[in-house]
Protein backbone atom coordinates (compact mmCIF):
# COMPACT_ATOMS: atom_id res chain seq x y z
CA UNK A 1 0.00 0.00 0.00
CA UNK A 2 1.53 3.44 -1.03
CA UNK A 3 0.37 7.13 -0.66
CA UNK A 4 -0.84 7.15 -3.83
CA UNK A 5 -3.86 5.10 -2.95
CA UNK A 6 -6.07 7.89 -1.81
CA UNK A 7 -9.08 7.96 -4.61
CA UNK A 8 -12.30 8.24 -4.32
CA UNK A 9 -12.98 5.14 -2.74
CA UNK A 10 -10.66 5.21 -0.28
CA UNK A 11 -12.38 8.49 0.85
CA UNK A 12 -15.43 6.74 0.84
CA UNK A 13 -14.76 3.93 2.83
CA UNK A 14 -12.79 6.29 5.21
CA UNK A 15 -16.00 8.76 5.98
CA UNK A 16 -17.77 5.90 6.33
CA UNK A 17 -16.03 3.76 8.60
CA UNK A 18 -14.88 6.71 10.54
CA UNK A 19 -18.72 8.03 11.36
CA UNK A 20 -19.78 4.36 12.04
CA UNK A 21 -17.09 3.53 14.67
CA UNK A 22 -17.55 6.81 16.14
CA UNK A 23 -21.75 6.01 16.34
CA UNK A 24 -21.49 2.65 18.16
CA UNK A 25 -18.01 4.12 19.92
CA UNK A 26 -17.61 7.37 20.84
CA UNK A 27 -17.25 8.33 24.55
CA UNK A 28 -20.26 10.60 26.24
CA UNK A 29 -18.62 13.81 26.94
CA UNK A 30 -20.80 17.12 28.53
CA UNK A 31 -20.16 19.34 25.47
CA UNK A 32 -21.23 16.46 23.03
CA UNK A 33 -24.42 16.92 24.09
CA UNK A 34 -24.93 20.42 22.83
CA UNK A 35 -25.25 22.29 19.43
CA UNK A 36 -25.02 25.50 21.30
CA UNK A 37 -21.91 27.41 19.82
CA UNK A 38 -21.04 29.45 23.16
CA UNK A 39 -21.03 25.71 25.23
CA UNK A 40 -18.94 24.14 22.57
CA UNK A 41 -16.72 27.46 22.51
CA UNK A 42 -16.04 27.09 26.20
CA UNK A 43 -15.48 23.43 26.41
CA UNK A 44 -12.86 24.09 23.41
CA UNK A 45 -10.72 26.98 24.55
CA UNK A 46 -10.46 24.65 28.18
CA UNK A 47 -9.78 21.43 26.36
CA UNK A 48 -6.81 23.96 24.67
CA UNK A 49 -3.49 22.27 26.82
CA UNK A 50 -5.61 20.39 29.46
CA UNK A 51 -7.10 16.74 29.97
CA UNK A 52 -10.76 16.14 29.38
CA UNK A 53 -10.93 14.25 33.02
CA UNK A 54 -9.65 17.37 33.97
CA UNK A 55 -11.99 20.09 31.91
CA UNK A 56 -15.25 18.08 32.70
CA UNK A 57 -15.83 19.71 36.70
CA UNK A 58 -14.65 23.05 35.51
CA UNK A 59 -17.21 23.09 32.18
CA UNK A 60 -19.82 22.17 34.62
CA UNK A 61 -18.74 25.17 37.35
CA UNK A 62 -18.24 27.40 34.07
CA UNK A 63 -21.75 27.05 32.91
CA UNK A 64 -23.23 26.81 36.13
CA UNK A 65 -21.95 30.50 36.53
CA UNK A 66 -21.92 32.17 33.33
CA UNK A 67 -25.24 29.83 31.12
CA UNK A 68 -24.34 32.23 27.96
CA UNK A 69 -22.55 34.90 26.67
CA UNK A 70 -24.16 37.53 28.31
CA UNK A 71 -23.54 36.55 31.43
CA UNK A 72 -19.89 35.80 30.70
CA UNK A 73 -19.33 39.39 29.34
CA UNK A 74 -21.47 41.11 32.43
CA UNK A 75 -19.07 39.51 34.66
CA UNK A 76 -15.91 40.73 36.60
CA UNK A 77 -12.35 39.13 34.65
CA UNK A 78 -11.84 37.86 38.58
CA UNK A 79 -14.74 36.09 38.83
CA UNK A 80 -13.75 34.70 35.63
CA UNK A 81 -10.29 33.79 36.43
CA UNK A 82 -11.64 32.46 40.11
CA UNK A 83 -13.88 29.82 37.90
CA UNK A 84 -10.64 29.33 35.91
CA UNK A 85 -7.72 28.63 38.76
CA UNK A 86 -6.01 25.71 38.21
CA UNK A 87 -6.62 24.94 34.41
CA UNK A 88 -3.26 27.32 33.83
CA UNK A 89 -2.67 29.27 31.00
CA UNK A 90 -4.58 32.12 32.01
CA UNK A 91 -4.46 34.36 29.38
CA UNK A 92 -7.73 31.85 27.43
CA UNK A 93 -10.13 32.97 30.33
CA UNK A 94 -8.75 36.56 29.84
CA UNK A 95 -8.93 36.42 25.77
CA UNK A 96 -12.60 34.54 25.82
CA UNK A 97 -14.13 37.00 28.85
CA UNK A 98 -12.65 39.90 25.79
CA UNK A 99 -14.33 38.09 23.10
CA UNK A 100 -17.91 37.99 25.02
CA UNK A 101 -17.60 40.92 26.11
CA UNK A 102 -17.32 41.60 21.74
CA UNK A 103 -19.84 39.35 21.03
CA UNK A 104 -22.40 41.15 23.27
CA UNK A 105 -21.26 44.64 22.06
CA UNK A 106 -20.60 44.46 18.64
CA UNK A 107 -22.11 41.32 17.59
CA UNK A 108 -26.22 42.17 19.52
CA UNK A 109 -25.23 38.64 21.34
CA UNK A 110 -25.10 36.81 18.45
CA UNK A 111 -22.24 33.83 18.63
CA UNK A 112 -20.82 34.01 15.12
CA UNK A 113 -22.04 31.25 12.83
CA UNK A 114 -19.22 31.57 10.01
CA UNK A 115 -15.56 30.20 9.95
CA UNK A 116 -14.41 33.58 9.74
CA UNK A 117 -16.51 35.54 12.23
CA UNK A 118 -15.65 32.57 14.66
CA UNK A 119 -11.94 32.85 13.82
CA UNK A 120 -12.18 36.96 14.80
CA UNK A 121 -12.58 36.19 18.20
CA UNK A 122 -9.78 36.98 20.45
CA UNK A 123 -7.81 33.40 21.26
CA UNK A 124 -9.72 31.03 18.52
CA UNK A 125 -6.94 29.85 15.89
CA UNK A 126 -8.03 28.08 12.96
CA UNK A 127 -8.30 24.37 15.06
CA UNK A 128 -10.79 25.52 17.29
CA UNK A 129 -12.45 28.20 14.85
CA UNK A 130 -12.98 24.76 12.59
CA UNK A 131 -14.05 22.69 15.65
CA UNK A 132 -16.90 25.03 16.87
CA UNK A 133 -18.02 25.52 13.73
CA UNK A 134 -18.44 22.21 12.08
CA UNK A 135 -19.69 20.45 16.38
CA UNK A 136 -22.21 23.29 16.17
CA UNK A 137 -23.58 24.36 12.49
CA UNK A 138 -22.32 20.80 10.59
CA UNK A 139 -20.13 23.27 8.60
CA UNK A 140 -16.95 21.93 6.47
CA UNK A 141 -14.33 23.43 8.61
CA UNK A 142 -11.07 21.44 8.70
CA UNK A 143 -9.50 20.58 11.68
CA UNK A 144 -6.23 19.52 13.00
CA UNK A 145 -4.69 18.89 16.55
CA UNK A 146 -2.20 16.37 18.27
CA UNK A 147 -4.69 13.50 17.95
CA UNK A 148 -5.80 14.17 13.94
CA UNK A 149 -2.24 14.91 13.04
CA UNK A 150 -1.04 11.93 14.52
CA UNK A 151 -3.87 10.44 12.71
CA UNK A 152 -3.78 11.37 9.29
CA UNK A 153 0.10 11.75 9.40
CA UNK A 154 -0.39 7.80 9.39
CA UNK A 155 -3.35 7.26 6.89
CA UNK A 156 -1.09 8.79 4.44
CA UNK A 157 2.38 7.25 5.71
CA UNK A 158 3.88 11.02 5.92
CA UNK A 159 7.32 10.39 7.33
CA UNK A 160 8.65 13.95 7.83
CA UNK A 161 8.75 16.16 10.66
CA UNK A 162 5.25 17.16 11.14
CA UNK A 163 5.88 20.67 12.81
CA UNK A 164 7.36 21.72 9.99
CA UNK A 165 5.11 24.68 7.79
CA UNK A 166 5.18 22.27 4.77
CA UNK A 167 3.97 19.26 6.79
CA UNK A 168 1.68 21.12 8.03
CA UNK A 169 0.41 22.40 4.65
CA UNK A 170 0.39 18.68 3.61
CA UNK A 171 -2.01 17.27 7.15
CA UNK A 172 -4.39 20.51 6.54
CA UNK A 173 -4.75 19.73 3.54
CA UNK A 174 -5.81 15.72 4.27
CA UNK A 175 -7.91 17.83 7.16
CA UNK A 176 -10.03 20.16 4.34
CA UNK A 177 -10.55 16.84 1.69
CA UNK A 178 -11.96 14.83 4.69
CA UNK A 179 -14.94 17.46 5.44
CA UNK A 180 -15.24 18.69 1.66
CA UNK A 181 -18.50 16.80 1.53
CA UNK A 182 -21.27 18.71 3.40
CA UNK A 183 -23.97 16.20 2.95
CA UNK A 184 -21.60 13.55 4.63
CA UNK A 185 -21.46 15.10 8.36
CA UNK A 186 -18.69 17.41 8.89
CA UNK A 187 -18.92 17.66 12.40
CA UNK A 188 -19.11 14.12 13.01
CA UNK A 189 -16.43 13.32 10.86
CA UNK A 190 -14.29 15.80 12.49
CA UNK A 191 -15.49 14.30 16.00
CA UNK A 192 -14.48 10.75 14.91
CA UNK A 193 -11.07 11.32 13.89
CA UNK A 194 -10.53 13.05 17.11
CA UNK A 195 -11.53 10.24 19.02
CA UNK A 196 -10.02 8.09 16.87
CA UNK A 197 -7.09 9.58 17.54
CA UNK A 198 -7.26 10.02 20.93
CA UNK A 199 -8.28 6.44 21.77
CA UNK A 200 -7.39 4.36 19.58
CA UNK A 201 -4.72 5.71 17.04
CA UNK A 202 -2.92 6.39 20.52
CA UNK A 203 1.22 7.64 20.59
CA UNK A 204 2.55 4.74 22.36
CA UNK A 205 1.12 0.91 20.46
CA UNK A 206 -2.08 1.95 18.92
CA UNK A 207 -4.79 -0.49 19.08
CA UNK A 208 -4.92 -0.97 15.21
CA UNK A 209 -5.92 -4.39 15.21
CA UNK A 210 -9.47 -3.12 16.67
CA UNK A 211 -9.12 -0.05 14.78
CA UNK A 212 -11.94 0.47 12.15
CA UNK A 213 -9.92 1.62 9.38
CA UNK A 214 -6.71 -0.89 9.61
CA UNK A 215 -7.98 -2.13 6.19
CA UNK A 216 -7.09 1.34 4.71
CA UNK A 217 -4.32 2.26 6.39
CA UNK A 218 -0.65 1.93 5.14
CA UNK A 219 1.19 2.54 8.16
CA UNK A 220 -0.51 -0.47 9.40
CA UNK A 221 0.32 -2.19 6.53
CA UNK A 222 4.05 -1.59 6.51
CA UNK A 223 4.45 -1.44 10.22
CA UNK A 224 5.66 1.62 10.97
CA UNK A 225 3.46 3.30 13.59
CA UNK A 226 6.31 3.34 16.03
CA UNK A 227 8.31 5.73 13.49
CA UNK A 228 4.77 7.45 12.20
CA UNK A 229 4.53 10.14 13.44
CA UNK A 230 8.59 11.28 13.65
CA UNK A 231 8.66 11.76 17.23
CA UNK A 232 9.79 14.66 18.78
CA UNK A 233 13.39 15.81 20.22
CA UNK A 234 12.63 15.87 23.71
CA UNK A 235 11.27 19.23 25.19
CA UNK A 236 14.68 20.75 27.33
CA UNK A 237 13.58 22.23 30.57
CA UNK A 238 15.80 24.52 32.72
CA UNK A 239 15.53 24.07 36.33
CA UNK A 240 15.30 26.74 38.70
CA UNK A 241 14.55 27.26 42.36
CA UNK A 242 12.35 29.86 43.86
CA UNK A 243 11.53 31.31 47.07
CA UNK A 244 8.14 32.16 48.52
CA UNK A 245 6.92 33.43 51.66
CA UNK A 246 3.57 33.17 53.98
CA UNK A 247 3.81 36.00 55.78
CA UNK A 248 1.17 36.06 58.84
CA UNK A 249 -0.63 39.24 60.78
CA UNK A 250 -3.20 38.88 63.11
CA UNK A 251 -4.32 35.67 61.15
CA UNK A 252 -4.09 37.37 58.01
CA UNK A 253 -1.64 35.89 55.30
CA UNK A 254 -0.12 39.12 52.55
CA UNK A 255 -0.79 37.86 49.21
CA UNK A 256 -0.03 39.94 45.96
CA UNK A 257 -1.41 40.12 42.32
CA UNK A 258 0.67 39.41 39.45
CA UNK A 259 0.99 42.27 37.63
CA UNK A 260 0.81 42.73 33.27
CA UNK A 261 3.52 41.08 31.58
CA UNK A 262 4.47 38.83 34.68
CA UNK A 263 3.83 35.31 34.69
CA UNK A 264 0.17 34.66 35.97
CA UNK A 265 -1.03 38.15 35.24
CA UNK A 266 -4.35 39.05 37.19
CA UNK A 267 -3.94 36.14 39.69
CA UNK A 268 -3.04 36.09 43.12
CA UNK A 269 0.03 34.59 44.88
CA UNK A 270 2.39 34.80 47.86
CA UNK A 271 5.47 37.14 47.22
CA UNK A 272 7.92 34.62 45.48
CA UNK A 273 11.10 35.14 43.71
CA UNK A 274 13.33 33.32 41.50
CA UNK A 275 16.65 32.54 42.63
CA UNK A 276 20.22 33.07 41.21
CA UNK A 277 21.65 29.42 41.52
CA UNK A 278 19.49 26.29 41.33
CA UNK A 279 19.56 24.90 45.26
CA UNK A 280 20.25 21.29 45.52
CA UNK A 281 21.12 20.98 49.54
CA UNK A 282 18.47 20.02 51.47
CA UNK A 283 19.66 20.58 54.81
CA UNK A 284 20.25 24.01 53.74
CA UNK A 285 17.23 24.43 52.22
CA UNK A 286 15.39 22.99 55.35
CA UNK A 287 17.82 24.76 58.15
CA UNK A 288 18.14 28.42 55.89
CA UNK A 289 21.85 28.13 56.88
CA UNK A 290 23.64 29.37 54.51
CA UNK A 291 21.11 30.09 52.17
CA UNK A 292 19.09 32.87 54.15
CA UNK A 293 20.68 36.39 53.30
CA UNK A 294 19.95 35.06 49.00
CA UNK A 295 16.78 34.59 49.78
CA UNK A 296 16.08 37.96 51.70
CA UNK A 297 17.98 39.39 49.34
CA UNK A 298 15.88 38.29 45.90
CA UNK A 299 12.97 38.88 47.88
CA UNK A 300 13.80 42.66 48.18
CA UNK A 301 15.17 43.43 44.95
CA UNK A 302 11.73 41.94 43.44
CA UNK A 303 9.48 43.70 45.18
CA UNK A 304 11.94 46.36 47.08
CA UNK A 305 10.15 45.30 50.51
CA UNK A 306 12.28 43.68 53.29
CA UNK A 307 11.11 40.44 54.65
CA UNK A 308 12.64 38.18 57.27
CA UNK A 309 12.50 34.62 56.31
CA UNK A 310 11.77 32.32 59.80
CA UNK A 311 11.46 28.80 59.11
CA UNK A 312 11.31 26.48 56.18
CA UNK A 313 7.69 24.45 55.87
CA UNK A 314 7.00 23.03 52.22
CA UNK A 315 8.93 22.63 48.99
CA UNK A 316 6.85 21.41 46.07
CA UNK A 317 7.75 21.00 42.40
CA UNK A 318 6.11 22.14 39.14
CA UNK A 319 6.53 23.87 35.50
CA UNK A 320 5.89 26.57 33.40
CA UNK A 321 7.16 27.31 30.03
CA UNK A 322 10.42 25.62 29.55
CA UNK A 323 11.57 25.99 33.71
CA UNK A 324 11.12 23.16 36.06
CA UNK A 325 10.71 25.01 39.37
CA UNK A 326 11.44 23.99 42.88
CA UNK A 327 9.17 26.46 45.00
CA UNK A 328 10.46 26.81 48.61
CA UNK A 329 7.93 28.08 51.06
CA UNK A 330 9.42 29.99 54.25
CA UNK A 331 7.44 31.12 56.96
CA UNK A 332 8.17 35.29 57.37
CA UNK A 333 7.96 38.37 58.75
CA UNK A 334 7.69 41.33 56.77
CA UNK A 335 9.91 44.06 57.68
CA UNK A 336 7.99 47.19 56.24
CA UNK A 337 5.25 49.21 55.67
CA UNK A 338 3.34 48.57 52.09
CA UNK A 339 3.37 51.17 49.64
CA UNK A 340 0.02 53.03 50.77
CA UNK A 341 -2.71 52.90 48.55
CA UNK A 342 -1.41 49.23 47.23
CA UNK A 343 -4.49 47.51 45.65
CA UNK A 344 -2.01 44.87 44.52
CA UNK A 345 -1.22 43.49 47.70
CA UNK A 346 -3.65 42.06 50.40
CA UNK A 347 -3.81 40.71 53.65
CA UNK A 348 -6.68 37.69 53.64
CA UNK A 349 -7.97 35.38 56.08
CA UNK A 350 -7.03 31.81 54.69
CA UNK A 351 -10.64 31.52 54.25
CA UNK A 352 -10.90 34.54 51.61
CA UNK A 353 -7.69 33.69 50.21
CA UNK A 354 -9.02 30.50 49.14
CA UNK A 355 -11.86 32.02 47.31
CA UNK A 356 -9.77 34.05 45.25
CA UNK A 357 -7.92 33.87 41.92
CA UNK A 358 -4.73 32.41 42.98
CA UNK A 359 -2.06 30.90 40.77
CA UNK A 360 -2.04 26.51 40.87
CA UNK A 361 1.36 26.71 42.74
CA UNK A 362 -0.12 28.97 45.67
CA UNK A 363 -3.19 27.11 46.17
CA UNK A 364 -1.59 24.18 46.98
CA UNK A 365 0.53 25.87 49.10
CA UNK A 366 -1.97 27.69 50.96
CA UNK A 367 -3.85 24.32 51.26
CA UNK A 368 -0.37 22.73 52.83
CA UNK A 369 -0.59 26.01 55.17
CA UNK A 370 -4.33 24.66 55.97
CA UNK A 371 -3.35 21.82 56.92
CA UNK A 372 -0.08 22.75 58.95
CA UNK A 373 -1.96 24.89 60.80
CA UNK A 374 -4.75 22.38 61.91
CA UNK A 375 -2.35 20.27 62.97
CA UNK A 376 -0.81 22.63 64.98
CA UNK A 377 -3.97 23.43 67.05
CA UNK A 378 -4.66 20.15 67.07
CA UNK A 379 -1.84 19.61 68.93
CA UNK A 380 -2.39 22.46 71.61
CA UNK A 381 -6.13 21.35 72.04
S1 LIG B 1 -4.52 1.07 11.85
FE1 LIG B 1 -3.27 1.65 13.58
S2 LIG B 1 -1.91 3.24 12.80
FE2 LIG B 1 -3.58 3.01 11.33
S3 LIG B 1 -5.08 4.53 11.92
FE3 LIG B 1 -5.66 2.65 12.93
S4 LIG B 1 -4.68 2.72 14.94
FE4 LIG B 1 -3.71 4.26 13.66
Amino acid sequence: MSDGTRDAAWWHSLRSKLKNWYDQSHRDLPWRETKDPYRIWISEIMLQQTQVATVIDYYHRFLAAFPDVQTLASADEQEVLALWAGLGYYRRARQMHAAAKGIVEELDGQFPSTLEGVLDLPGVGRYTAGAITSFAYDLPSPILEANTIRLFSRLIKFEEDVTKRESQTKLWEFAVELVAVKKQSPGKLNQAAMELGSQVCVPKSPSCTSCPVSKICPTFHDGLQDRIPKPKAKKQYIDQSHVLVAVQRKGKLLLRRNQKGEWWEGLWDFPRAALPKFLKNQKQIKSLTPIQEVLEEELRSRFSLSFVCNSWFHSLKHAVTKYKIQLHCYTAELDDKLPSGEEDWKWFKPSEAAELPLTASAKRVLKQWNRQMDAKKSMLS
